[in-house]
């Protein structure tokens, strides 16, 4: 299996050779020269694996550059620290079933795919012999889902920069309690965009960018959206059986397109899912893209703080892949798509609108701040859970598309405790935590405060990174 580029400029590459980037050099993102295919006794087959199993056999048929025994003992190790099911279903009221990601160690989705990312790159720096500091910019979750799947590696370190007091308790607490030397947590005098410029400027700097070993693990990472095609095979194995109804639906709290865009890949391989529901908050350029067939980035000014925080995004980087397939795969149409997005702020595929649905089966809708908190106070009523800001977006718009004879799974991306604030706010309930949360509330905490100064940045990395 080989990798090419959405925008056509790139050699075909094996799986290895795309996990540090998941950019091309052309600017254009990886794919899959072609999807792979599972037929219906391949499976049925598959019912009988445990979750580690099941993903080095979906893994297997994209990184067929790495030995199948090897994958196997990778998956392992990367859900071992799972305390109990990886994946666990649980039906709640109105007929839908959440799909459990967040049962990794930082408690939301991300650690579903960064877990095993940690493991291959391990793997992969070891057989070059080479090593890789990995350079991010985070609000929340993605740094420490991060953070939590490197720690403690030999070949791999991570500097990590967060806006200075502005992620919760809880997001503080996840990432600075870490004590690992090869992780450097870097409280930034500044906000996010801060943050991600100074990433950009570094980044860009190639001849730094070399010689520190920089790398990133962003949402594009082509290993991260192949790792979340595993849990779309595992939710239809558990939720369908050999008599029942085939096809299901999933509805996916969406931000930068890379959960649900792995969803639409497990379709593309076969997996009868009928519909994918894109939920989005009131960041909602992808509603307006899925209804309307034109997508109008907005700015960072024009992008709202909201309750789902996850979710606020403005560009949705991994929406090139879709389009791709949307332009029948012609790098051309790609480019195109970019080029009327940069001459007048927006691109239109308002002729091609009714194949989102009728071709790729993607539908979508929005929750807001008060559809928020009515669903957790709904569910909550009706089954005494709580659920997380994030999956109380999905249970919303999933209400809006439930048919009959057809399972709705609602991928529960992050567990309540992460969002007490939220919780507290929608039933009055104090979110009780485990006296390991609570433990890790209390650590003491290691983090280097600095200036919005790239210098200073600089010289920090040159420093302290692995070489
Ligand atoms: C990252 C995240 C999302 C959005 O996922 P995308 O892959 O960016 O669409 C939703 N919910 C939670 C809790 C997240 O951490």
């Amino acid at each position: 299996m080989q990798y090419i580029s959405t925008r056509g400029g790139m050699q075909p590459q094996p799986f290895s050779e795309t996990l540090l980037e998941g950019l091309a050099p052309d600017g254009g993102l990886a794919v899959p020269e072609q999807l792979p295919q599972v037929d219906a006794e391949t499976l049925e087959r598959w019912r009988a694996l445990t979750y580690p199993q099941l993903a080095a056999e979906v893994l297997g048929l994209f990184a067929t550059d790495i030995p199948r025994e090897d994958l196997a003992r990778m998956t392992d190790a990367a859900y071992a620290d799972f305390p109990g099911a990886v994946v666990p279903l649980r039906e709640i009221d109105g007929g839908l079933t959440l799909v459990g990601l967040s049962e990794g160690p930082t408690l939301a989705f991300k650690d579903m795919a960064m877990q095993f990312l940690g493991q291959v790159l391990e793997y992969t720096l070891e057989k070059k012999g080479s090593v890789l500091n990995i350079l991010g910019a985070t609000s929340g979750d993605t740094g420490s889902a991060a953070e939590h799947a490197l720690r403690g590696k030999d070949r791999v370190s991570v500097f990590m920069l967060s806006p200075q007091g502005r992620m919760s308790r809880f997001q503080r607490a996840q990432m600075f309690s870490l004590q690992d030397a090869n992780v450097h947590n870097i409280a930034v005098e500044g906000v996010f965009d801060d943050c991600q410029n100074l990433v950009k400027q570094l980044a860009g700097d190639l001849d730094f960018k070399r010689t520190q070993h920089l790398g990133a693990v962003n949402s594009i990472n082509l290993a991260r959206i192949t790792a979340q095609t595993v849990y779309y095979f595992w939710a239809w194995l558990r939720a369908t059986d050999t008599t029942g109804p085939q096809a299901v639906s999933f509805t996916v709290p969406s931000g930068n397109f890379g959960n649900i865009l792995s969803g639409y890949f497990a379709k593309g391989m076969g997996l009868p899912i009928r519909r994918l529901v894109l939920a989005a908050n009131e960041n909602n350029v992808l509603d307006e893209f899925f209804r309307t067939g034109v997508y109008r980035p907005r700015s960072a000014a024009q992008t709202l703080a909201t309750s789902s925080p996850s979710m606020d995004i403005s560009k949705a980087s991994n929406l090139e892949r879709f389009i791709f397939d949307l332009v029948d795969r012609d790098p051309v149409g790609v480019v195109g798509a970019w080029a009327d997005l940069d001459a007048q702020g927006y691109f239109d595929f308002s002729a091609e609108q009714p194949r989102f649905e009728s071709e790729f089966g993607i539908v979508s809708g929005t929750s807001t701040h008060a559809d928020r908190l009515a669903t957790i106070r709904a569910v909550y009523e009706a089954t005494g859970e709580l659920i997380d800001p994030h999956t109380a977006d999905g249970v919303k718009v999933a209400r809006e598309y439930v048919e009959d004879g057809v399972p709705m799974l609602v991928l529960e991306t992050a567990k309540p405790e992460k969002f007490a604030e939220t919780i507290q706010e929608a039933v009055g309930v104090e979110v009780a935590y485990s006296d390991e949360l609570q433990q890790m509330l209390d650590a003491p905490q290691r983090v280097v405060e600095m200036a919005d100064d790239e210098a200073a940045l600089r010289a920090f990395i040159e420093e302290n990174a692995l070489h």
